[in-house]
């Protein structure tokens, strides 16, 4: 059935597409969200970077001057210098202790005086900048030493590690900041370590001073772009948590707005799978045939043929029963239209209409096209409205039936019996037929409350003036009982079941 039971895979795919609908906004939201943390945290690790170089320029500015001061003393006896030497040390900031050099050799230091050390220039970066772990005075402590030097002349100034470490600290409280000298490195505890600082997988930014002999690497270690979302972004979180969800129920209502029997039928409409088939309709005395119903089946592309109680009650849900009934005429006109010469008398084509049918006037146009494509008075066409759900009389539906009557289209209650029509109601629509339901004639011969109902329809009928055609006739006894009543016509299997188009056709050919 192919409106009322999904196969179960198709259920899956379904609940499958409706996670991966819920989960896209949320991953694409978190890639966006990811890339916008890399650049933050990129940002931010340059900005430290640059300003610790900053910092650090400034405080070689200082020794640098120290050291230029005292360049021109170099060579003059320690004792005559000395106090120039402890004037750069008190009046500059950062500055820790002062140093004269003649011909490489450290001779005179602020601290002590007189003092004997080779100088090895090799030390240094670039012959200006060396990185130690501590001397003599502060062992581990780190210390940066300044070297300037002309000819024989020399001159080195020295920076406390503390100040530095300190501006590591302070400066990268959110990083992880690194002071590169030469292929020496000096960590934010103060410690100073040989070889190259270790790599910082997230934003690692590398500024190189243009004054001084020196680096500042920055950067964040594994797993901080996450830490950063996690601390920042929360209430984007819930967005896309409330997005996700938004789609995957939109996701869902898609799905099964294309999977509802409407749009699937509205597609078998477009792709012509409802077809026409023929149950002749007999007549009542001679037996001979008087015309067909039109029966409606569903040639599905998977399903097979699918009987009309299985999707009719959708279709006219929906509406859709408007346009396939209009596809059905046309298809029957068709089909029939070229043999409407060869008719003898006006050939009885039976159309079953729905109360979906009456909101408009629509069918009337409907019937005209049918009725054009016939040799005029060739077919007598009966609309079909069954009993079970009797339209209410408005403007409306009198004017349809008006003007149908005035095209000379005749009007059946089909399944007669079933329902509740009044005599006022039948006269109202100017009713030209009853179709005996199906159930009146099973019973006869077996039940005598139904059989003095199918002799009462038959009597009110004839009072009326109306046409009766009996349905389900399966049985010759019933055949002969209806007949001897006077019923005009009779439908059923005892004559011929429902059949395609072709099968039709042939048997028409045959009895002309
Ligand atoms: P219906 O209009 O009362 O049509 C008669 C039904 O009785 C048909 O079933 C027909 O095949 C079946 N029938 C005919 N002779 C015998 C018989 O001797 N014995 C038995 N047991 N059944 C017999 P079908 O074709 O399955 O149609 C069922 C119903 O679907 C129809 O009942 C009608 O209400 C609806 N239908 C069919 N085609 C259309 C259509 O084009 N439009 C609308 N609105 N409804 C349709
Ligand atoms: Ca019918
Ligand atoms: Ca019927």
């Amino acid at each position: 059935m192919p409106l009322t039971v999904k196969p179960r895979r198709s259920r899956n795919i379904r609940i499958i597409l409706t996670v991966i609908c819920g989960l896209l906004p949320i991953l694409l939201g978190l890639a966006i969200l990811h890339m916008q943390a890399q650049r933050a945290l990129q940002q931010s690790s340059r900005q430290t970077a640059a300003e610790a170089l900053k910092q650090f320029e400034l405080m070689l500015d200082s020794t640098a001057a120290a050291a230029r001061e005292l360049l021109p003393l170099s060579g003059r006896r320690c004792s005559e210098v000395q106090l120039a030497l402890r004037e750069q040390v008190t009046r500059r900031p950062f500055v820790r202790s002062t140093n004269l050099v003649w011909d490489n050799n450290l001779y005179c230091s602020s601290l002590f005086g007189d003092y004997r050390e080779a100088v090895n220039p090799g030390d240094y970066a670039g012959g200006q900048l060396w990185l130690m772990n501590g001397n003599p005075v502060t062992p581990d402590t780190a210390l940066l030493v300044y070297r300037l030097s002309e000819g024989r002349l020399g001159a080195l100034t020295t920076l406390d590690g503390y100040h530095l470490s300190n501006m590591l600290r302070l400066i990268g409280r959110e990083t992880l900041l690194a002071l590169r000298v030469g292929d020496h490195w000096l960590s934010a505890d103060g410690k100073v370590h040989a070889g190259e600082p270790p790599h910082l997988p997230v934003a690692p930014t590398r500024l190189t001073s243009q004054r001084y002999r020196f680096v500042v690497e920055s950067g964040y270690p594994t797993g901080e772009t996450w830490r950063y979302m996690a601390d920042e972004y929360p209430p984007l979180f819930s967005l896309l948590v409330f997005f996700g969800a938004i789609a995957s129920a939109l996701g869902h209502f898609l799905q099964k707005r294309a999977s509802s029997p409407s749009v699937e039928m509205q597609r078998a409409l477009e792709a012509g799978e409802f077809i026409p088939y023929f149950q002749p309709v007999i007549h009542g005395a001679s037996k001979s045939w008087a015309g067909a119903e039109v029966l409606m089946r569903w040639n599905h592309p998977k399903e097979g043929l699918v009987r009309p109680d299985l999707f009719i009650p959708f279709a006219e849900h929906s509406g859709l029963i408007v346009p396939m009934t209009r596809s059905l005429m046309q298809q029957t006109a068709a089909l029939l239209a070229p043999l409407s010469a060869s008719f003898t008398q006006p050939f009885h084509i039976g159309i079953n209409i729905t109360a979906s049918h009456c909101h408009d006037l629509a069918l009337v146009a409907d019937c005209r096209e049918f009725l054009d494509a016939f040799k005029p008075g060739s077919v007598s066409l009966v609309l079909e409205l069954t009993e079970r759900e009797l339209i209410e009389p408005t403007q409306v539906t009198r004017q349809l039936f008006e003007q149908l009557h005035g095209l000379g289209v005749m009007i059946a209650i089909d399944d007669f019996g079933t329902g509740h029509s009044s005599l006022g109601y039948l006269r109202q629509f100017n009713v030209d037929f009853l179709k005996i339901d199906q159930s009146f004639v099973a019973m006869i011969g077996i039940d005598t409350l139904s059989g003095h109902l199918l002799d009462s329809i038959i009597e009110l009928a004839a009072k009326l003036d109306l046409r009766t055609v009996a349905e389900g006739v399966e049985t010759t006894g019933q055949s002969d009982y209806l007949t001897a009543h006077g019923v005009n016509f009779l439908q059923g299997y005892l004559f011929a079941r429902p059949m395609p188009a072709l099968e039709f056709m042939n048997a028409l050919a045959a009895i002309k």
